[in-house]
């Protein structure tokens, strides 16, 4: 299906490779575990992820008593799965009163696309949704998501460009309420240049959302490029701190070969990847189950 189409490219740059390994090297020795290791870290799995995922791969290798490399795939598969099962979290809707949901992350990572794939499946669901566009900063931002806002068919809150967030965060609650909506999604602003102007605007848009109704926001997802790599690590640190992330969205899954990432992300954030991103349409966007998700790289 599309999340295996979604998934070809760092399948070949992961999984091909491995074969190949295989292939080449009959015995479970040390120069295996070397080019396993080299394969794991050039597909972005990250060193520390990858140290650790190759030591469990092999003990479970000992434990079993296996020698043979040709056995090994299905011990590999299930390492990895076991890895992004270890802190494996749906997402957080609450059923019968107003969910708000937060998304965050720099410009140009799939944040406008990712509410609008995520509106499209609420909606699809029979739910009604709101969207709320608090990134004023940029008109582009604003018109961008009123594009999508029409083709899904969901209402947009906005102000005009420049206004202040919080003041369209509220509007957007209270209309939220006023509709008795079943979802409210709210758009950022991006810049993580000014990272103390990043802070203060975001923790600023969550104490308004609090005020409104204190559990909320029930999500404050972070929208990862999965094509920056290692690079969506650091930006993850960042804003982990201005806004206490409770899940991440990665996107572009589907343009990068190096969608080891997903292990380092999930290890080393221990912020739960919530969804992922496998191309440009509304459909585009796939709940991450650890399971369906290795099987369809395994596959
Ligand atoms: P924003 O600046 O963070 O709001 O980023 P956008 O949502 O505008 O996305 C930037 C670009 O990435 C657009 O061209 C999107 O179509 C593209 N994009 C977003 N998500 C995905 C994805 O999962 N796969 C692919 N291939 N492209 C994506």
């Amino acid at each position: 299906d599309k999340l295996k189409k979604g998934l070809s490219k760092t399948r070949e740059n992961t999984i091909g490779k491995i074969e190949a390994l295989v292939k080449s090297s009959k015995k479970l020795d040390d120069d295996f575990w070397e080019e396993l290791e080299e394969i794991l870290i050039q597909a972005d799995v990250g060193v520390n992820t990858t140290i650790e995922l190759v030591d469990n791969i092999k003990q479970a290798a000992k434990k079993q008593k296996m020698h043979d490399s040709s056995e090994v795939l299905e011990l590999i598969k299930d390492e990895v799965r076991k890895l992004l099962e270890y802190n494996n979290v749906p997402l957080n809707i609450p059923e019968r009163e107003l969910a708000v949901i937060l998304v965050v992350g720099v410009n140009g990572a799939g944040k406008t696309t990712s509410i609008a794939k995520l509106a499209y499946r609420f909606h699809e669901e029979g739910k009604k949704v709101l969207l709320g566009a608090a990134d004023t900063f940029r008109a582009a931002a604003i018109d961008q998501l009123n594009i999508w806002a029409d083709r899904v068919g969901v209402e947009l809150i906005k102000h005009q460009e420049g206004s202040d967030p919080g003041a369209v965060v509220f509007d957007a609650i209270h209309a939220a309420k006023a509709r008795h909506a079943d979802i409210l999604i709210i758009d950022t602003a991006g810049r993580l240049q000014n990272k103390a102007n990043l802070m203060k605007e975001i923790s600023k848009i969550k104490n308004i959302i609090q005020r409104e109704i204190p559990e909320a926001p029930h999500e404050v997802l972070l929208v990862l490029d999965a094509t920056t790599g290692q690079n969506a690590i650091s930006q993850a640190k960042i804003f982990e701190e201005a806004t206490g992330v409770t899940g991440l969205i990665l996107s572009k899954l589907d343009g990068t070969a190096k969608g080891g990432i997903i292990l380092a992300v999930e290890k080393e954030l221990k912020i739960p990847v919530k969804l992922v991103g496998i191309g440009e349409g509304l459909e585009d966007l796939r709940d991450f189950s650890p399971q369906i998700f290795t099987e369809a790289l395994f596959a």
